[in-house]
């Protein structure tokens, strides 16, 4: 492994190891979640200027007014849309950096993402295929609130940016029991929600306050 992926001081592997700890005494439980953060390397995910800070448990700043967002909330995500249950065909709505995806790739067959920002985007697919060498992630600039039709129904959806309300369009690209775990509602009233997707009606259950960059429209 090249120097720049395996860090050093702050970046190294007893860096991420610390993170792991923090994780799991956070709650996280899930190995297979917890094994994948300790291996993948958030530093390659943020400006240089930044890495030092990458194995803190906080969201950091990636450009066009957006953010990397919190270990915690990656983990928890990923745990919740994989418990009990492996998805095979995954959505992601909001790439950003693409360290959610770096993740998800690692512990799902397929994963298809969705960003709104050309440049986020493509620095993402950049790192993901040429520096991680992660080859089961398919990417489409576009509004993620129309998802991503071709490619549907998918098990999973995971939203990284919070509508006020969840995009119709979602529900439906879900499959029989997939499961859909998105942020949602007002600014400053943001809750994290799972839906199931049960016949004609979908299952609701509502996880905590959180707080995501916006849900936008449209493509920039
Ligand atoms: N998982 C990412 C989170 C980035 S923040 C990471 O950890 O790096 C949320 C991302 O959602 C931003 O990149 C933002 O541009 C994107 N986003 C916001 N609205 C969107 C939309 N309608 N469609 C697709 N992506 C959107």
């Amino acid at each position: 492994m090249s120097v720049e992926l395996r860090g050093i001081g702050m970046t190294s592997q007893r860096t991420r190891d610390r993170l792991v700890v923090r994780l799991r005494e956070a709650g996280i439980q899930d190995e297979r979640v917890l094994e994948v953060m300790r291996d993948t390397p958030r530093h390659i995910f943020v400006d240089e200027a930044l890495a030092s800070r990458a194995y803190e448990d906080t969201s950091l700043p990636i450009g066009f007014s957006q953010t990397i967002s919190q270990p915690y909330i990656v983990a928890h995500m990923t745990e919740v849309l994989l418990k009990d249950f492996t998805p095979s065909r995954v959505l992601e709505v909001g790439t950003g950096s693409g360290y959610q995806t770096a993740v998800l790739a690692q512990l799902v067959p397929e994963v298809y993402t969705v960003e709104r920002i050309a440049g986020l985007q493509e620095q993402a697919r950049q790192r993901l295929a040429r520096q991680l060498r992660l080859s089961n992630i398919r990417y489409k600039h576009s509004d993620g609130n129309w998802g991503w039709k071709q490619y549907a129904p998918y098990d999973g959806i995971l939203v990284t940016a919070a509508p006020e309300e969840v995009p119709e369009e979602l529900f439906n690209q879900l499959a029989e029991g997939g499961r859909l775990v998105i942020p949602s509602g007002p600014n400053g009233q943001q809750q994290l929600r799972v839906y199931t997707r049960d016949g004609e009606s979908m299952k609701e259950s509502v996880l905590g306050t959180v707080s995501f960059v916006p849900l936008l429209t449209g493509e920039s």
